[in-house]
């Protein structure tokens, strides 16, 4: 395969290079947070640490952890290390109800960095100055707006601001202006090959030929139906707003793992309940560094979401280290019988026997006598042998996670619903009833809490 690059030299940076700059950068973020965040400060004299402390790679591990914590009770802007006539963006998360949002402030070197970093994930996935993009994310304070409105921009193809829904009108853009790229959450690139087929649109019909989504989970299988209905090929990409936005890593053409751009940001994996570093290719928590951040630095990181970290072997040649598609947020996390069990593992493997399984499904966490357990009720299509689909699933998800998990099946229809967000999960360890108890209660249709 040719590979695309927007920044070819850097992107190739070697190791010994990398090292060093997350060194020599990681000791001029940590002195940043030092002078000018007073409760950092006393966080590190406490740890008995201070700028001077960060003499090797594995000095890191000596320094503690910023948390989103931290962000919440710093809200709006104590954690901006600039003057504020120097501020020239800001971006926020939506904040769940009844919480703050968490606020990215920008100085210009800033935005120059974070602009720089998704033209190189638009390269990266195969953009030239030649494509035709099209954003259906608002340019609004979320950051994937105007991220990828900017890289565009720089990396010189021609930008479609549209924003989010109209679809019909999205698709009829697609076909006018010959885009052949565009950026989407997952749900939407869904949405899209539902009404191209609504409308009788077929894919041959379009120019298109990828999408880079991001910002909300999505499953291996997720990709192949949007590549497949869609024609393109379909890459992943992780940001978050505490790290400019996107432009935090993304997958290449080879779609095997997202490249973490280390030349701007150090990643770690720690085990989200002890905070100990883990090994290469383990499972955790994902923590972040910024290297070259001025308005609002972060050291240390802890961003919540869970993945695998690894060091870059890509064909592409890139280098850094690379990170596995999100697994979930470490709340979503279960420890059951001493393994780690997120819901993305088990969906995976219910997406992939689409073919047997509604989408709807629900876990529940319960204890057998003293033992932790996990069942997984599951709508079977009509038509399909049910016992076979139960069996078959069971044999997935025992491969996939070293549990034996108990399937129970229903029919089409039959699992509680709920309006707006899925429920994934119950976990009702806590309660003595147990799998029984809420099996009953749910048949009596008392709700599924
Ligand atoms: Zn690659």
């Amino acid at each position: 395969m040719k590979y695309n690059y927007f920044d070819e030299k850097r992107e190739k940076t070697p190791w010994n290079e990398l090292e060093k700059n997350i060194i020599k950068r990681g000791q001029w973020t940590l002195k940043r947070l030092w002078d000018n965040i007073p409760f950092l400060k006393k966080r590190y004299q406490e740890a008995n640490v201070s700028p001077d402390s960060l003499k090797t790679i594995d000095d890191f591990q000596k320094i503690p952890f910023m948390s989103k914590q931290d962000f919440l009770d710093s809200f709006p802007d104590k954690l901006v290390c600039v003057p504020k006539e120097d501020l020239v963006r800001m971006h926020a998360t939506s904040g769940t109800s009844g919480h703050r949002p968490t606020c990215g402030f920008y100085n210009q070197n800033d935005l120059d960095n974070w602009t720089y970093l998704c033209a190189r994930n638009l390269g990266a996935i195969g953009m030239t100055k030649k494509d035709v993009f099209q954003n259906t994310t608002s340019a609004g304070l979320f950051t994937g707006g105007f991220g990828y409105a900017q890289g565009c921009t720089l990396l010189g193809a021609m930008l479609i601001p549209f924003g989010p829904g109209m679809t019909s009108r999205q698709l009829e853009f697609f076909k006018i202006f010959k885009v052949t790229s565009f950026h989407a959450i997952p749900s939407f690139g869904l949405r899209l090959a539902e009404v191209m087929e609504e409308e009788g649109i077929k894919k041959e019909d379009l120019f298109l030929e990828r999408a880079i989504l991001g910002a909300e989970g999505w499953a291996e299988s997720t990709r192949k139906t949007i590549e497949e209905r869609l024609g393109i090929k379909a890459y992943d990409n992780y940001g978050l707003t505490e790290a400019y936005g996107p432009g935090v890593s993304c997958e290449c053409q080879e779609q095997n793992g997202l490249h973490l751009w280390t030349d701007y940001f150090y990643p770690e994996i720690i085990d989200p309940k002890t905070g100990e570093v883990l090994s290469e290719g383990e499972t955790g928590e994902l923590v972040l560094t910024s290297l070259y951040k001025e308005a609002m630095p972060i050291f240390r990181y802890r961003t919540g979401d869970i993945t695998a970290l690894r060091k870059s072997e890509c064909p592409c040649g890139r280098t850094g280290y690379m990170i596995d598609r999100i697994k979930g947020r470490k709340d979503d996390m279960h420890v059951i019988k001493g393994v780690n069990v997120y819901p993305s593992m088990i969906e995976e493997e219910i997406f992939n026997l689409s073919s047997y399984f509604t989408d709807t499904y629900l876990i529940i966490y319960h204890t057998v006598g003293v033992m932790d357990q996990v069942t997984v009720n599951v709508e079977v299509k009509t038509g399909i042998n049910a016992e076979k689909a139960k069996r078959e699933l069971e044999k997935k998800l025992l491969e996939a996670t070293f549990l034996r998990i108990d399937v129970h099946t229903f029919p089409p229809g039959a699992l509680p619903r709920q309006p707006g967000k899925a429920i994934r999960y119950i976990d009702i360890r806590d309660r003595p009833e147990g799998y029984k108890g809420w099996l009953k209660m749910m048949q009596e249709g008392q709700g599924s809490q």
